[in-house]
């Protein structure tokens, strides 16, 4: 059974594209299949696992509001047993037309469902906005893992995303749930920081990762080189960081598992 995870939060600048890329490079490193999706019409998570974003062989737009096969949008990463979805140059535009058309907000759940179980994993890295391709990405996920910066306006966008998310689940995907929230850019040594982080642990307790992202110039530099932080410098923290939050994803996942 594949397990899908949508990378979201509205915010811009959080760290989404940065823990999709880490997360998936990280969930491969102990042997997990993974496919990344990547439905942000800016394609950094494209560029950032070294493929083209101008020039994907089928982009995911024309799965979306055509009728391309979504197996013709599956690319390999290089040097890895990864694969990639690339939205493609035109997702802005799909995310238009998708509003003409039935069951839009379904187009990549079914999609998704001929290709899904290839994967132990696939993670959406979504777009800063609540729009139909972040709609799309959280009606075929199974899980929302939603990363924030602990400073001061990070709780007031999270009840818009929360909301987003109880509607999901009522019209349209009764199982989805948030699989945690991901603190990153992690600096300790400041009290905004700590206090941000200390007010989400207590409203939303278990639902916080342990692991916390620090901030690492390593994971800024990896993608201009098209590579995640793990390939690009393996004993750098932020890597770390990223393969200690796979390690907990995998410990929560066989523990509901076993708990079924
Ligand atoms: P989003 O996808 O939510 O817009 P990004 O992942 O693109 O956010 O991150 C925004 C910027 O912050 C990028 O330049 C990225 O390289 C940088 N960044 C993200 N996480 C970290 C981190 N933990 N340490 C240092 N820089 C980071
Ligand atoms: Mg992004």
């Amino acid at each position: 059974m594949s397990r899908v995870i949508a990378v979201a939060n509205q915010k811009g600048g959080v760290g989404k594209t940065t823990t999709s890329v880490n997360l998936a490079a990280s969930l491969h490193a102990v042997k997990r299949s993974v496919l990344l999706i990547d439905m942000d019409p800016q394609g950094n998570a494209t560029t950032g696992l070294g493929l083209d974003k101008h020039n994907p062989p089928t982009p995911l737009s024309d799965v979306l509001v055509g009728d391309a096969n979504i197996q013709n949008t599956l690319q390999a990463i290089p040097d890895t047993r990864m694969s990639a979805i690339s939205g493609g140059p035109d997702l802005t535009i799909a995310e238009v037309q998708l509003m003409g058309l039935e069951e839009r907000e379904y187009r990549l759940e079914s999609a998704l469902r001929s290709v899904r179980n290839d994967f132990d994993y696939v993670i959406i890295d979504c777009p800063p906005s609540l729009n139909m391709l972040t709609v799309n990405a959280l009606v075929a996920a199974d899980a929302v893992l939603i990363p924030m910066q602990c400073e001061y306006y990070a709780m007031e966008g999270l009840s818009a995303l929360i909301r987003t998310i109880e509607t999901i689940r009522t019209a349209a995907n009764p199982d989805l749930h948030i699989c945690g929230l991901l603190r990153t850019m992690y600096d300790p040594r400041s009290n905004l920081a700590r206090d941000v982080s200390r007010e989400l642990l207590e409203v939303f307790k278990d639902k916080v990762y342990n692991t916390a992202i620090p901030r690492n110039v390593r994971l800024a530099e990896a993608p201009s080189h098209g590579l995640p932080a793990l390939m690009y410098d393996q004993k750098s923290r932020g890597a770390l960081a990223y393969l200690a939050l796979a390690a907990e994803i995998l410990r929560k996942d066989s523990a509901s598992k076993a708990a079924a």
